[in-house]
């Protein structure tokens, strides 16, 4: 691993190294499997692009039978005074009745998380959990209880593993801070 490296006009320093984010991600699944077990087969729903590399590890250490889907938010110009507005594309099918464990890969202010569980609680499932691989306890503003944090943050701008600085970093298997 490289202790700093450059993504387009910024330098990023190693913050999380790979064995770390195991064992992060090792705990937060442990909880899972602890608290959905005997549950009818639950489905996650990954966000996408953020949370491909956290959801694949993730549900290797899931023991139970689930199902597992992709969405993503697409952002656009709304007509309301809040001025964007973030639809949730790609989930088919229906999740009434169904118990979802919603998969990101970081929580920062919450606004998309917002969103995303408004549209989700919309179609009635029996359950909804947020699991987020980052939470920033630091810029956190909304109200969505997110119960499954796998690490937490301070106000710093993060790559890799999944994680993109302008669609830079994601490849990487260790975590980045940026720096100066
Ligand atoms: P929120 O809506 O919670 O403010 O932000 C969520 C989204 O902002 C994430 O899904 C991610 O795309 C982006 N984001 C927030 N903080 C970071 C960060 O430290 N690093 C990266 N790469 N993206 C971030
Ligand atoms: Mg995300
Ligand atoms: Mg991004």
């Amino acid at each position: 691993m490289k202790d700093i490296i450059k993504l387009h006009d910024k330098k990023f320093k190693i913050m999380i190294p790979a064995e770390k984010i195991d064992e992060a991600v090792t705990a937060v699944a442990d909880r899972i499997n602890a608290d959905y077990a005997g549950c009818p087969t639950p489905l996650f729903v990954g966000v996408l692009n953020g949370s491909f590399m956290f959801m694949s590890d993730l549900i290797k250490k899931i023991d139970f039978n689930n199902e597992l889907s992709f969405v993503k938010l697409a952002s656009y110009e709304g007509t309301s005074s809040t001025g964007e507005v973030k639809s949730l594309i790609g989930l088919n099918g229906s999740i009434e009745g169904r118990h979802v464990i919603v998969v990101e890969d970081i929580v920062d202010t919450g606004e998309s998380i917002e969103h995303m569980m408004r549209d989700l609680q919309a179609r009635r499932p029996a359950s909804v959990e947020v699991c987020t691989l980052f939470f920033k306890p630091g810029s956190y503003r909304k109200q969505v209880p997110i119960k499954y944090r796998a690490m937490e943050i301070g106000n710093e701008f993060i790559v890799g593993y999944g994680l993109d600085y302008d669609q830079l970093g994601r490849s990487l298997k260790d975590i980045y801070v940026v720096t100066e």
